[in-house]
């Protein structure tokens, strides 16, 4: 790779951004950006990481709850907006850092205490409020800490309360927040999710095909590949015959559905860990999978065909597979992953499972 990561970096963000306002998905990157083939990997399992225990889904609810009951905000909008804030965090470990015991939420010390604040660890409320912070005493302790679950949450809860109780109303108050329409799109897509199935314990995998000895696939991250023009390929290919039922891997919502010169007839998926699920090559799809459907890991979305590489309706140029790629949203750019040690993981707990029944 010759052109230096900063000069890549930005490609990668001018590709994305112009795709991604043209409506198209994170796999335009899959066909035209480079990889970054050292991502760590596996990340988005795993619960010491995430903060995914079941403790931790009970305080959050808990939290979620009382703040809903405070502030008529719904607790799936606080839970969208709290899970979007960890994931950033998660993404960007090295400028961030969780505030809060169980709570993602982070803010600055200058937008907490407000920008002209000369003490950036100000906690009065009636100070900050006066240099217009964020801050806010959510406990009822006397102070605004940006250490504080209830306090974060309620900060960012009485801005919202501003706005008027619909959809729309609370997307316009989650873009004056961050005036940004990636971040609107992916905590409205979140609330949808923690709506549709009234918990917050939504991160079980399944392995993409039914799992048995009718596939095979092996990590090929980073090998090149001839259509295209020079690519680097970004994802996992998995061979099955014609027709095998595609599946989806996680609790998700279909971000993404129709064709793609190279990905011919795909579908992408939006995950809670904020990752883009990028399925390539169908047959076609599963009846009830549109772009917003909610799904669930093991849920069918279509079958494995050869389309792609070419204009629409194309196939049969290579071998039917699925083409399973995974992206990470960094709050302005996506980064492709090597979905393969995730793969060999999802396959043995569902081998496992299936061998309990
Ligand atoms: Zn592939």
């Amino acid at each position: 790779m010759k052109c230096t990561h900063i000069r890549r970096t930005m490609l990668i963000a001018c590709t994305i951004g112009l795709l991604t306002s043209l409506g198209l998905g994170a796999e335009s990157a899959h066909a035209q950006a480079p990889a970054k083939a050292n991502t760590p990997v596996n990340r988005a399992s795993g619960s010491a990481s995430t903060g995914n225990s079941s403790q931790a889904f009970d305080k959050r609810r808990e939290l979620f709850d009382q703040m809903s009951a405070i502030s008529g905000i719904p607790w799936y909008r606080l839970a969208a907006i709290d899970q979007y804030e960890r994931t950033i965090t998660k993404a960007r470990s090295k400028s961030r850092q969780q505030l809060g015991e169980w709570i993602g939420i982070y803010m600055t010390p200058s937008q907490w205490t407000g920008l002209l604040n000369p003490d950036d660890e100000d906690q009065f409320p009636l100070s900050i409020r006066w240099f217009s912070g964020a801050g806010k005493d959510g406990d009822g302790d006397g102070l605004a800490k940006r250490t504080s679950d209830s306090d974060l949450l309620y900060a960012v809860a009485s801005h919202l309360m501003k706005f008027g109780p619909s959809e729309d109303d609370f997307s316009i108050g989650v873009w004056q927040y961050y005036h940004n329409s990636r971040a609107v799109q992916r905590i409205r897509q979140f609330s949808r999710i923690y709506a549709a199935y009234g918990q917050l314990d939504l991160f079980e995998h399944a392995f993409p095909v039914p799992v048995g000895n009718n596939y095979s696939y092996k990590g090929t991250w980073g090998t090149k590949r001839s259509w295209g023009g020079y690519r680097i390929h970004e994802g996992t290919d998995i061979f099955a015959n014609h027709g095998v039922p595609v599946r989806s891997t996680c609790y998700g919502i279909v971000e993404v559905k129709g064709w793609n010169p190279y990905g011919g007839w795909r579908l992408g998926i939006r995950d809670l860990n904020n990752v883009y699920h990028y399925y390539g090559h169908l047959s076609g799809y599963d009846k009830n999978i549109s772009v917003g459907t909610i799904v669930k890991p093991g849920q069918p979305i279509g079958w494995v065909g050869s389309s792609g590489y070419g204009k629409p309706g194309t196939q049969g140029k290579f071998p039917p597979h699925l083409h399973y790629g995974v992206y990470r949203d960094r709050g302005l750019i996506e980064w492709s992953f090597d979905p393969y040690p995730m793969l060999r993981q999802w396959e043995n707990e569902e081998r496992r499972r299936l061998k309990r029944r």
